[in-house]
Protein backbone atom coordinates (compact mmCIF):
# COMPACT_ATOMS: atom_id res chain seq x y z
CA UNK A 1 0.00 0.00 0.00
CA UNK A 2 1.13 3.41 -1.23
CA UNK A 3 -0.51 6.37 0.47
CA UNK A 4 0.17 9.31 -2.02
CA UNK A 5 -0.06 12.97 -1.63
CA UNK A 6 -1.51 15.58 -4.70
CA UNK A 7 -1.16 19.30 -4.58
CA UNK A 8 -2.06 21.43 -7.43
CA UNK A 9 -1.92 25.29 -7.18
CA UNK A 10 -0.47 28.23 -8.62
CA UNK A 11 2.65 29.84 -6.51
CA UNK A 12 3.49 33.02 -6.52
CA UNK A 13 7.21 34.78 -6.16
CA UNK A 14 7.18 34.10 -2.25
CA UNK A 15 5.92 30.46 -2.67
CA UNK A 16 8.28 29.39 -5.35
CA UNK A 17 11.20 31.12 -3.32
CA UNK A 18 10.26 28.96 -0.20
CA UNK A 19 9.81 25.70 -2.66
CA UNK A 20 13.49 26.33 -3.87
CA UNK A 21 14.64 26.46 -0.23
CA UNK A 22 13.22 23.53 0.57
CA UNK A 23 14.02 21.72 -1.97
CA UNK A 24 11.37 21.59 -4.34
CA UNK A 25 12.26 23.45 -7.56
CA UNK A 26 9.23 24.84 -9.88
CA UNK A 27 10.36 25.46 -13.46
CA UNK A 28 10.07 29.29 -14.38
CA UNK A 29 7.68 28.45 -17.27
CA UNK A 30 5.31 26.39 -14.65
CA UNK A 31 2.25 27.91 -13.90
CA UNK A 32 0.49 25.24 -12.61
CA UNK A 33 2.78 22.55 -11.14
CA UNK A 34 1.35 18.98 -9.31
CA UNK A 35 3.13 17.50 -6.49
CA UNK A 36 2.75 13.94 -5.74
CA UNK A 37 4.36 12.64 -3.07
CA UNK A 38 4.40 9.63 -0.93
CA UNK A 39 3.48 9.84 2.91
CA UNK A 40 6.93 9.46 3.85
CA UNK A 41 8.79 11.43 1.68
CA UNK A 42 10.93 14.01 3.31
CA UNK A 43 10.05 16.27 0.83
CA UNK A 44 6.21 16.59 1.49
CA UNK A 45 7.81 16.63 5.66
CA UNK A 46 9.47 20.10 4.26
CA UNK A 47 6.23 20.76 2.54
CA UNK A 48 3.72 20.10 5.57
CA UNK A 49 3.78 23.49 7.17
CA UNK A 50 3.46 25.25 4.33
CA UNK A 51 0.40 22.81 2.87
CA UNK A 52 -1.16 24.63 6.25
CA UNK A 53 0.51 27.75 6.13
CA UNK A 54 -0.86 28.67 2.31
CA UNK A 55 -4.11 26.29 2.64
CA UNK A 56 -3.31 24.13 -0.03
CA UNK A 57 -5.96 21.35 -0.82
CA UNK A 58 -3.68 17.95 -0.78
CA UNK A 59 -5.53 15.25 -1.92
CA UNK A 60 -4.53 12.10 -0.57
CA UNK A 61 -5.17 8.66 -2.44
CA UNK A 62 -3.69 5.31 -1.82
CA UNK A 63 -2.41 2.57 -3.92
CA UNK A 64 -2.90 -0.89 -3.11
CA UNK A 65 -0.71 -3.74 -4.65
CA UNK A 66 -2.80 -6.87 -6.39
CA UNK A 67 -1.84 -8.28 -3.40
CA UNK A 68 -4.06 -6.44 -1.16
CA UNK A 69 -6.65 -6.68 -3.63
CA UNK A 70 -7.12 -9.71 -4.29
CA UNK A 71 -7.12 -10.99 -0.64
CA UNK A 72 -10.06 -8.81 0.14
CA UNK A 73 -13.56 -10.60 0.59
CA UNK A 74 -15.06 -6.85 0.01
CA UNK A 75 -13.81 -3.81 -1.61
CA UNK A 76 -14.96 -0.50 -2.18
CA UNK A 77 -15.89 0.23 -5.79
CA UNK A 78 -15.99 3.49 -7.95
CA UNK A 79 -16.31 3.41 -11.94
CA UNK A 80 -13.98 5.65 -13.30
CA UNK A 81 -15.88 7.34 -16.50
CA UNK A 82 -17.99 9.86 -14.97
CA UNK A 83 -20.80 10.40 -17.33
CA UNK A 84 -21.86 14.01 -16.80
CA UNK A 85 -25.15 15.04 -14.47
CA UNK A 86 -28.54 13.69 -13.78
CA UNK A 87 -31.25 15.71 -15.68
CA UNK A 88 -32.73 18.42 -14.87
CA UNK A 89 -29.46 19.55 -13.54
CA UNK A 90 -30.46 23.56 -13.27
CA UNK A 91 -31.64 23.76 -9.69
CA UNK A 92 -30.94 20.12 -8.69
CA UNK A 93 -33.82 19.21 -10.52
CA UNK A 94 -33.02 15.68 -10.67
CA UNK A 95 -33.96 16.06 -6.62
CA UNK A 96 -37.94 15.57 -7.10
CA UNK A 97 -38.40 13.91 -10.05
CA UNK A 98 -35.86 11.39 -10.31
CA UNK A 99 -35.98 11.22 -6.26
CA UNK A 100 -37.93 12.20 -3.26
CA UNK A 101 -37.86 15.46 -1.92
CA UNK A 102 -39.59 14.46 1.16
CA UNK A 103 -36.77 13.83 4.07
CA UNK A 104 -33.75 15.06 1.63
CA UNK A 105 -32.14 17.88 4.00
CA UNK A 106 -31.13 20.49 1.27
CA UNK A 107 -27.85 21.61 3.79
CA UNK A 108 -25.75 18.20 3.47
CA UNK A 109 -27.72 16.36 0.81
CA UNK A 110 -28.86 13.51 3.11
CA UNK A 111 -31.91 11.41 3.11
CA UNK A 112 -32.65 11.05 -0.81
CA UNK A 113 -34.57 8.19 -1.73
CA UNK A 114 -35.20 7.47 -5.29
CA UNK A 115 -38.40 7.10 -6.92
CA UNK A 116 -38.51 7.41 -10.75
CA UNK A 117 -35.83 6.49 -13.48
CA UNK A 118 -32.76 8.48 -13.53
CA UNK A 119 -32.80 11.25 -16.95
CA UNK A 120 -29.64 11.67 -18.98
CA UNK A 121 -29.08 14.49 -21.62
CA UNK A 122 -28.02 12.04 -24.02
CA UNK A 123 -27.50 8.15 -24.51
CA UNK A 124 -24.32 7.55 -23.51
CA UNK A 125 -21.29 6.93 -25.72
CA UNK A 126 -19.86 3.79 -25.07
CA UNK A 127 -16.88 3.16 -26.97
CA UNK A 128 -15.18 0.33 -25.21
CA UNK A 129 -16.63 1.50 -21.77
CA UNK A 130 -18.99 -0.72 -19.86
CA UNK A 131 -19.88 1.24 -16.65
CA UNK A 132 -19.98 4.91 -15.72
CA UNK A 133 -21.15 7.12 -12.58
CA UNK A 134 -22.82 10.48 -12.57
CA UNK A 135 -21.49 13.61 -10.54
CA UNK A 136 -23.20 14.33 -7.76
CA UNK A 137 -24.85 10.85 -7.31
CA UNK A 138 -21.66 9.10 -5.88
CA UNK A 139 -23.66 6.21 -4.71
CA UNK A 140 -25.26 4.43 -8.27
CA UNK A 141 -23.75 3.02 -11.16
CA UNK A 142 -24.92 2.41 -14.26
CA UNK A 143 -23.38 -0.35 -16.50
CA UNK A 144 -23.89 -0.68 -20.53
CA UNK A 145 -27.09 -3.52 -20.66
CA UNK A 146 -25.50 -6.31 -22.41
CA UNK A 147 -22.61 -5.93 -19.53
CA UNK A 148 -25.39 -6.06 -17.33
CA UNK A 149 -27.13 -9.50 -18.67
CA UNK A 150 -23.64 -11.11 -18.96
CA UNK A 151 -22.05 -10.05 -16.03
CA UNK A 152 -24.32 -8.68 -12.66
CA UNK A 153 -27.48 -10.61 -13.49
CA UNK A 154 -26.16 -14.11 -12.65
CA UNK A 155 -25.61 -12.69 -8.46
CA UNK A 156 -29.14 -12.09 -8.15
CA UNK A 157 -28.72 -8.07 -8.75
CA UNK A 158 -31.80 -6.50 -10.60
CA UNK A 159 -31.64 -3.25 -12.71
CA UNK A 160 -33.89 -0.71 -13.52
CA UNK A 161 -33.89 1.66 -16.63
CA UNK A 162 -32.62 4.84 -18.14
CA UNK A 163 -34.48 7.88 -19.90
CA UNK A 164 -33.52 10.05 -21.94
CA UNK A 165 -34.61 13.73 -20.49
CA UNK A 166 -37.12 15.69 -22.07
CA UNK A 167 -38.20 12.87 -24.15
CA UNK A 168 -38.58 10.07 -21.30
CA UNK A 169 -37.80 7.18 -23.26
CA UNK A 170 -35.56 4.49 -22.82
CA UNK A 171 -31.85 4.23 -23.57
CA UNK A 172 -31.95 0.80 -24.58
CA UNK A 173 -28.57 -0.15 -23.99
CA UNK A 174 -28.54 1.49 -20.77
CA UNK A 175 -29.64 0.32 -16.98
CA UNK A 176 -29.05 1.52 -13.30
CA UNK A 177 -27.87 -1.48 -11.09
CA UNK A 178 -30.11 -1.24 -8.03
CA UNK A 179 -27.64 -1.91 -4.78
CA UNK A 180 -29.57 -2.81 -2.03
CA UNK A 181 -28.30 -1.35 1.44
CA UNK A 182 -26.21 -3.84 3.76
CA UNK A 183 -27.49 -4.30 7.75
CA UNK A 184 -23.85 -4.69 8.55
CA UNK A 185 -22.53 -1.60 10.02
CA UNK A 186 -18.60 -0.82 9.32
CA UNK A 187 -15.81 -0.29 12.14
CA UNK A 188 -15.55 3.48 11.92
CA UNK A 189 -14.67 4.23 15.24
CA UNK A 190 -11.29 6.01 13.73
CA UNK A 191 -13.21 7.68 11.11
CA UNK A 192 -13.81 11.82 11.31
CA UNK A 193 -17.53 12.69 11.33
CA UNK A 194 -20.14 15.56 12.03
CA UNK A 195 -23.59 16.10 12.41
CA UNK A 196 -26.02 17.98 10.39
CA UNK A 197 -27.15 20.88 12.31
CA UNK A 198 -30.06 20.89 10.30
CA UNK A 199 -31.29 17.79 9.94
CA UNK A 200 -28.81 15.99 12.93
CA UNK A 201 -27.47 13.67 10.66
CA UNK A 202 -24.34 11.54 11.25
CA UNK A 203 -22.09 11.75 8.28
CA UNK A 204 -19.02 10.74 8.26
CA UNK A 205 -15.66 12.43 6.18
CA UNK A 206 -14.59 10.64 2.90
CA UNK A 207 -12.11 8.44 3.43
CA UNK A 208 -9.19 8.21 1.31
CA UNK A 209 -6.63 7.07 3.54
CA UNK A 210 -6.05 3.39 3.76
CA UNK A 211 -7.64 0.09 4.19
CA UNK A 212 -11.54 0.99 4.33
CA UNK A 213 -12.66 -0.13 7.51
CA UNK A 214 -14.13 -3.61 8.60
CA UNK A 215 -17.63 -5.13 8.63
CA UNK A 216 -18.96 -4.99 12.73
CA UNK A 217 -21.21 -7.87 11.61
CA UNK A 218 -20.61 -10.88 8.84
CA UNK A 219 -22.06 -9.63 5.03
CA UNK A 220 -23.29 -12.74 3.62
CA UNK A 221 -25.26 -13.62 0.42
CA UNK A 222 -24.29 -10.49 -1.14
CA UNK A 223 -22.07 -9.19 -3.90
CA UNK A 224 -23.19 -5.81 -4.41
CA UNK A 225 -24.40 -3.60 -2.01
CA UNK A 226 -24.49 -0.08 -0.66
CA UNK A 227 -22.98 0.50 3.55
CA UNK A 228 -24.95 1.49 6.39
CA UNK A 229 -23.61 5.01 6.69
CA UNK A 230 -23.67 8.22 4.88
CA UNK A 231 -20.02 9.60 4.28
CA UNK A 232 -19.77 13.15 2.34
CA UNK A 233 -18.71 16.76 2.45
CA UNK A 234 -21.05 19.96 1.39
CA UNK A 235 -24.20 19.84 -0.29
CA UNK A 236 -23.24 16.08 -0.58
CA UNK A 237 -24.30 12.97 0.77
CA UNK A 238 -23.82 9.08 -0.11
CA UNK A 239 -23.53 6.01 0.60
CA UNK A 240 -20.07 4.05 0.14
CA UNK A 241 -20.63 0.92 -2.73
CA UNK A 242 -19.02 -2.36 -1.76
CA UNK A 243 -18.39 -5.63 -3.98
CA UNK A 244 -17.34 -9.28 -3.13
CA UNK A 245 -13.70 -10.06 -4.59
CA UNK A 246 -15.84 -12.62 -6.83
CA UNK A 247 -17.99 -10.21 -8.54
CA UNK A 248 -14.23 -8.05 -8.43
CA UNK A 249 -12.78 -11.27 -10.18
CA UNK A 250 -15.94 -11.38 -12.57
CA UNK A 251 -15.29 -7.37 -13.50
CA UNK A 252 -11.59 -8.30 -14.50
CA UNK A 253 -12.21 -11.10 -16.80
CA UNK A 254 -14.51 -9.10 -18.82
CA UNK A 255 -12.47 -5.79 -18.60
CA UNK A 256 -14.60 -4.19 -16.57
CA UNK A 257 -12.43 -1.02 -15.45
CA UNK A 258 -13.29 0.36 -12.41
CA UNK A 259 -11.25 1.22 -9.24
CA UNK A 260 -11.21 -0.62 -5.97
CA UNK A 261 -10.00 -0.33 -2.20
CA UNK A 262 -10.26 -3.58 -0.43
CA UNK A 263 -11.81 -3.86 3.12
CA UNK A 264 -10.13 -4.73 5.77
CA UNK A 265 -10.87 -8.24 7.43
ZN1 LIG B 1 -28.74 17.48 6.93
Amino acid sequence: MKIIHRIVFRPDKTQRRVLQEIGIPVPPNEDLPVFEFDEEHEKLISLKPYIDKWQLVDNVRTEFTKKELDAASFLRWFPLWMNGYPMPDDDFGYIGTTFQKQGYCEVCGSGLVQQSSFRLRKAPNWGSKKIFGLNWVYDEVFVRKDVYETVFKKYGIESMPVLLYKKDVIIEDTVQLIIPTTDAYSNLEEQPYEICKTCGMKRYNPKTKGFFPSFKDSVTGLHLFKGREWFGSGAMSYKQIFVSQELRQEMIKYQIKSDFDPVNQ
